[in-house]
């Protein structure tokens, strides 16, 4: 014999009975089955919800009744044909009056006892294994139904009542065994008391009957059909990349319902487990899938952490004072209290001093746990040897869960790492000492960004999941954009990261995908995005919580900059080519750096100096490697060596500046480069970054700018006075031409110093020889003496910065 169950959403609806059917028939070719089902999904909580109306005598619980008739007639009638139709609805119309009756007298009296409400709540599997059973009589199969009550015999803790399984197995023994029906349908979740009334096994309860049975009768096997493939390694409506376990031990199994893994009822493994009876989860949508296999022992070899669950709305109930320190019976006092206001304790701490207890506990009965620990520890309390009892709410408890965990070192390490990267506060911890379960007490909050961040960790082949908020999508952003479509795959394959743009903003809209944007047609979207705004953006970014969240500044701006601290704040990391946060006032900077620490969140700017050269790359390796910076030189403005690379005496200074302005060399306002001031922040960059406290204005700026033309305040007017002073430019060439130098805007920084200025540069220079927009850094160091290391190449324009950008990305993937 076997036994098989299936949940509410297997049996919600005529199409998915048919569905039901058809395993069954398959199932019960050779041998004889036991087909257990629950209530038609959602009706045992439409009981629920009709029964507390009515207590409350509010007539709307008749229009709950009226949803739960029509829900069982028209299935019945979807499932049974014409002509026979009529004795059954007539025999689920009966049951329903008395449904009414019941219902109307809670209403008239303004309550329901946990008796009454068993009562009722039962309707749902008394009614749903009727039709079911009807049905497969007409599909021709030889079917019985048999009522559950009769067979399960209970204590009277209504709610959740406990089985004799003394009587209950014999009475099981006793029909099972003479039966001669092929299958008998039977409804979960309800039983009797010794006195005949109506018991429920608890919220979940039918996989607990279905246990009882498989155990009484000593079946083969105990099927439990769902509507997912298995007990997957976490909740899959929370974490999409959770997959199904194959083979998991009655122990780990347990952990993970008890946790929160609500696909299988928690005390459904004891009656089995004690007869070795396996247990299959299967999927009633998708049967031909493997499913779970439960058993006792599984091959081992497998992971260490086989599951995580979380259970929500969790309390955390503290206990401390100076009285309770050495005191023998304090905790044996604290969980007798408990016990006996029925409250049943999830998780416990307790510190080694002794100074403290504390537990978590559902929500719900957090107020009845504070309320009776007040009462019992009152003297003590009054004597100040014990402070009030404190209570937390809006708490999760995330679990990891697996047999061999206690073989393994460092899993603990691993967990708590990875939530605190992802600013995931850790409230309490607890490790049994069976070491099957590693948990932890969050913020509810959190528990997506959590589970996901785990099973990430322990279950993704260290596939890391980058998420991008991307604001500006000018010149360099769309490159940007361009280039991640181009490289996801392979970054996914080779360097096992997938990096997905959550949000783009530009300045006018934003829009926002959690499951990531499709970059094929990002403009489009973009435009039939929401109207955008600096805080708005952010109060998304924040919402979302997603885990390893990186915000992506493309912009110019200034105001875009003053928002990265509210980022670094919630541990989300900012990479930027934005250099004015980098180059603002030194406490700015040295603000957002220790941000940066404290919440373990990087703040890349690797474009800033040198588009995508790695140059701050390297000066910190060099720093971190115990390395002393004793001076930089360099040509750090593509735009001016473009410029002076392409006026001679044959070209005009002013058309010059427009080419590099139109080829996308220059700032969108020229004069910030040609004034000196984009070079003056590169090198105070650098400076910073060598370690040197400095400010923009200790720089020295030798303009070679006419006083006029850094007077103006628009594009056009500075374009005027470079025509105007074409000669004072002619005049700056030929003083070097004569020498036979190279014009180079040159930035250099030595013994605390920097400034930046037009310098000759004579042929055996190494900057001589400076082509097109290329930069060019020499760094010289105590390591690097007398031949400075050089790091030289393009420095400027939109495709190598935007791969600047992207390597700073890559570079937190891999932090
Ligand atoms: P049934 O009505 O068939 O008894 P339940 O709703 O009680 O089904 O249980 C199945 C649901 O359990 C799934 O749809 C899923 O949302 C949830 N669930 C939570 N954790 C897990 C997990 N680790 N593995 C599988 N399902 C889980
Ligand atoms: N119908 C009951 C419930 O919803 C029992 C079950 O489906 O397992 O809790
Ligand atoms: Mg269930």
């Amino acid at each position: 014999m076997k036994v098989l169950k299936f949940g509410g959403s297997s049996v919600a609806n005529a199409e998915n009975i048919e569905k039901v059917k058809n395993i069954v028939a398959n199932a019960s070719k050779g041998e004889k089955a036991i087909v257990v089902v629950s209530a038609f999904g959602g009706v045992t909580d439409l009981l629920v919800k009709a029964s507390l109306l009515a207590a409350a005598q509010d007539e709307a619980y008749k229009n709950v009744l009226q949803e739960i008739e029509e829900k069982h007639i028209s299935t019945a009638q979807a499932l049974i044909e014409i002509n026979n139709q009529s004795k059954v609805i007539s025999n689920v119309k009966r049951e329903l009056n008395v449904l009414e009756t019941l219902l109307e007298g809670a209403f008239l009296i303004g309550e329901t006892t946990p008796k009454l409400l068993d009562k009722i709540v039962g309707f749902g599997e008394q009614l749903s294994s009727f039709i079911i059973n009807e049905y497969f009589l007409k599909e021709g199969l030889d079917s019985v139904h048999k009522d559950s009550k009769t067979l399960i015999k209970t204590n009277d803790n209504f709610g959740k009542a406990a089985v004799d399984y003394k009587t209950t197995n014999e009475l099981c023994e006793n029909y099972f065994g003479t039966v001669s029906y092929q299958v008998i349908v039977a409804p979960g979740f309800v039983a009797s008391s010794a006195k005949g009334d109506s018991t429920t096994l608890g919220r979940g309860g039918s996989d607990y009957t279905a246990a009882i049975y498989a155990a009484a009768i000593n079946a083969k096997t105990l099927e439990i059909w769902t509507d997912v493939s298995g007990m997957y390694t976490a909740n899959p409506k929370l974490v999409k990349q959770a997959f199904a376990i194959p083979h998991i031990s009655y122990e780990e199994a347990m952990e993970l319902s008890h946790f929160g893994a609500k696909v299988l009822y928690p005390p459904t493994i004891q009656p089995v487990l004690s007869k070795g009876i396996s247990i299959h989860i299967k999927n009633t949508f998708a049967p031909e899938e493997e499913g779970t296999l439960i058993t006792k022992n599984t091959n081992g070899k497998e992971r260490a952490v086989r599951g995580i669950s979380h259970v929500e709305s969790i309390s955390l109930i503290s206990l401390e004072g100076s009285g309770m320190v050495g005191i023998p019976g304090i905790s044996k006092r604290f969980f007798e209290v408990l016990s006996q206001a029925k409250v049943s304790v999830v998780f416990i701490t307790q510190a080694s001093s002794e100074h403290s207890i504390c537990i978590g506990v559902a929500s719900e009965d957090a107020e009845k746990a504070k309320s009776a620990l007040e009462m019992a520890f009152e003297y003590e309390m009054t004597l100040k040897k014990i402070n009030p009892v404190v209570v937390e709410n809006n708490l999760a408890i995330v679990a990891l869960v697996g047999d061999n965990m206690k073989s393994h070192q460092g899993l603990s390490g691993r967990m708590f790492s990875a939530l605190g990267k992802n600013n995931v506060n850790i409230r309490a911890i607890a490790q049994g000492a069976s070491e099957r379960n590693i948990s932890a007490v969050i913020n509810k909050n959190d528990v997506k960004k959590a589970l996901n961040t785990l099973h990430e960790q322990f279950f993704e082949d260290n596939v890391k999941q980058l998420n991008l908020f991307v604001m500006g999508v000018g010149n360099v952003g769309e490159k940007f954009l361009a280039q991640i479509e181009k490289q996801r795959k392979f970054l996914k394959k080779q360097l096992k990261l997938n990096i997905r743009v959550v949000a783009l903003s530009n300045s006018r809209k934003m829009v926002f995908n959690d499951n990531g944007l499709d970059l094929k047609n990002w403009k489009e979207q973009l435009e039939n995005g929401e109207e955008t705004g600096l805080d708005k953006f952010f109060s998304k970014v924040k919402e979302l919580n997603l885990r390893n969240s990186i915000f992506v500044d493309n912009t110019a701006n200034e105001a875009v900059s003053n928002t990265y601290a509210s980022y670094l704040n919630d541990s989300i990391s900012v990479v930027t080519c934005n250099k004015i946060a980098a180059s603002s006032p030194y406490k700015n900077y040295v603000h957002l750096k220790e941000l940066s620490r404290k919440y373990n969140a990087p703040f890349l700017f690797e474009t800033n100096v040198g588009a995508g050269l790695p140059i701050i790359d390297t000066l910190k390796n060099l720093i971190a490697s115990g390395d002393k910076i004793t001076k930089i030189q360099a040509v750090l403005s593509g735009s001016l060596n473009f410029v002076f690379n392409n006026f001679n005496d044959s070209t005009n200074f002013d058309e010059v500046v427009k080419q590099a302005q139109e080829e996308g060399y220059t700032e969108p306002d020229p004069k910030i480069d040609l004034s000196g001031i984009d070079v003056m922040r590169k090198i105070l960059i650098l400076a910073r970054e060598s370690g040197n406290e400095l400010d923009i204005e200790q720089i020295e700026n030798d303009s070679f700018l006419p006083q006029e033309s850094l007077d103006t305040d628009n594009v056009e007017d500075f374009y005027k006075t470079l025509v105007k002073h074409k000669e004072h430019f002619d005049g700056i060439y030929k003083a070097a031409a004569d020498k036979d130098c190279r014009l180079k805007y040159v930035a250099q920084f030595e013994n605390g110093k920097a400034k930046v200025g037009l310098q000759h540069i004579p042929k055996d220079h190494p900057f001589y020889n400076l082509e097109g927009s290329d930069n060019i850094v020499l760094f010289f160091t105590e390591r690097y003496v007398k031949q400075p290391l050089i790091i030289k190449g393009a420095g400027a324009g939109a495709d190598v910065t935007a791969s600047g950008i992207f390597a700073d990305i890559i570079r937190i993937g891999n932090f």
